[in-house]
């Protein structure tokens, strides 16, 4: 039997790996563009780029280049030292959007911790104010370091961790009175998910995107956002919170970042970034040479490509396509959301089927929440791709209903 056969990876998996992941039923051999193969050669249909880290496609070809070409040149010399490319990648980066500096570490959860611990710094050492709390909101993911397992308060994440780091507090979704009155003198900042991902494709409205603004700037507590996930134009602008016309103090983002190599960044206003001081925070592997080159690259295959404008398009017209899929199996969609490429279908019959059933078909795409099924393609999807995976969905869910003897 082939090395490469599922039988043989799970077991050695089972045998070497600590157990931590739930796996699809494929084993990837290569990947170009929107496809993916496995060892047999079957090709699939990307629609969740290794969870909206490859926004540009498998293998770029000017990704790849600038890769190699920085490979040979200089990967990693810590931050003890200057690093251009570092710079290079960090101007490109605030240019973005409202921010004055940026702080590069290696993941989203440590995106976080940093936003985390710049939040508290600033408030104590120069606002002096005796304030640490970070106030998040029911149905979000943050990370899974110990403080972020913490901002992210479900129990599904957090359960045999305990004592957890304290000084987290989380109120309802969209609930601005609980919001108001969950803000005390011991309130360091509010941190949100413009667009909650993992907790199912749920997009702030725009009134409580900025309420959540307005208490931040009327009750002197710092306006945290998290875009690791909706960040880097995948929900058609740069940033989501762009959308709603907000400046927040802190941002983190992470995945699309470097095209596929590790990368973590926090923007931070010029105020906030007073909270830091030279020692407060590190990161060995943080901005170096390598993964630098590469997110310079692909924040200029963004621009230049104007990928957040293709987002909001496709995206629109997806979402409407999606909406009439639904149509044609009535009962068996209860919403489709999303903001730009970043789509949640929400069914009304259970997703592992429906999941299965597509992927069988050769749509890769992720199931969340048990009835969502989480769409984040590459940001490069021609519509034919999209166009394909609705008349898949329509076939599955008319199947399933058929079988159900609706
Ligand atoms: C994925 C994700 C994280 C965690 O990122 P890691 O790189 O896995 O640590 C944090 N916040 C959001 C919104 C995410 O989607």
């Amino acid at each position: 039997m082939a090395q490469t056969s599922l039988d043989h990876l799970r077991q050695e998996e089972e045998d070497l790996l600590l157990r931590t992941y739930g796996r699809y039923p494929i084993a990837v051999a290569r990947g170009k563009g929107t496809r993916l193969w496995d060892y047999a050669g079957r090709e699939y249909v990307d629609l969740l780029s290794g969870i909206a880290v490859i926004a540009l496609g498998h293998c770029h070809p000017e990704v790849t280049e600038a890769i190699a070409r920085q490979a040979g040149r200089l990967v990693h010399v810590s931050n003890l030292f200057y690093q251009q490319e570092q710079l290079v990648l960090a101007r490109a980066l605030l240019d973005t959007a409202h921010f004055g500096k940026v702080f590069f570490c290696n993941s989203g959860a440590e995106a976080n911790e940093a936003a985390i611990k710049l939040a508290r710094r600033y408030q104590q050492r120069v606002r002096m104010r005796d304030a640490y709390e970070i106030i998040t909101f029911e149905g979000a993911f943050h990370g899974r370091t110990l403080a972020t397992v913490a901002a992210t308060g479900q129990a599904r994440f957090s359960d045999g961790f305990s004592p957890l780091p304290e000084g987290f507090r989380q109120v309802p979704w969209g609930d601005l009175e609980a919001l108001e009155a969950a803000v005390s003198e011991k309130t360091a900042g509010i941190l949100l998910e413009i667009v909650q991902g993992e907790g199912g494709i749920r997009p702030a409205t725009p009134a409580f995107a900025a309420g959540v603004a307005d208490i931040c700037a009327r009750r002197g507590v710092l306006f945290l956002v998290d875009e690791v996930q909706c960040g880097l134009g995948r929900t058609g602008k740069w940033w989501a919170f762009q959308h709603f016309g907000l400046a927040p103090d802190i941002l983190s983002t992470a995945k699309a970042l470097a095209g596929g190599l590790p990368m973590g960044a926090v923007m931070s206003t010029d105020e906030a970034a007073a909270g830091f001081a030279a020692g407060s925070h590190a990161s060995t592997f943080g901005g170096g040479a390598l993964v630098s080159a590469a997110a310079a690259k692909v924040l200029e295959i963004i621009a230049r490509d104007r990928l957040p404008e293709r987002a909001a398009e496709l995206g629109a017209w997806a979402m409407d396509r999606f909406r009439a899929s639904g149509r044609a199996c009535p009962g068996c969609i209860r919403e489709v959301r999303g903001l730009g490429l970043m789509i949640g279908i929400e069914l009304a019959v259970p997703g592992k089927e429906v999941w299965s059933a597509l992927l069988e078909k050769g749509f890769i795409l992720n199931l969340t929440q048990d009835t969502i099924l989480r769409l984040l393609p590459p940001l490069t999807i021609e519509k034919a791709d999209l166009e394909a995976f609705a008349q898949a969905l329509e076939e599955v869910l008319t199947r399933h209903r058929q079988s159900k003897g609706h």
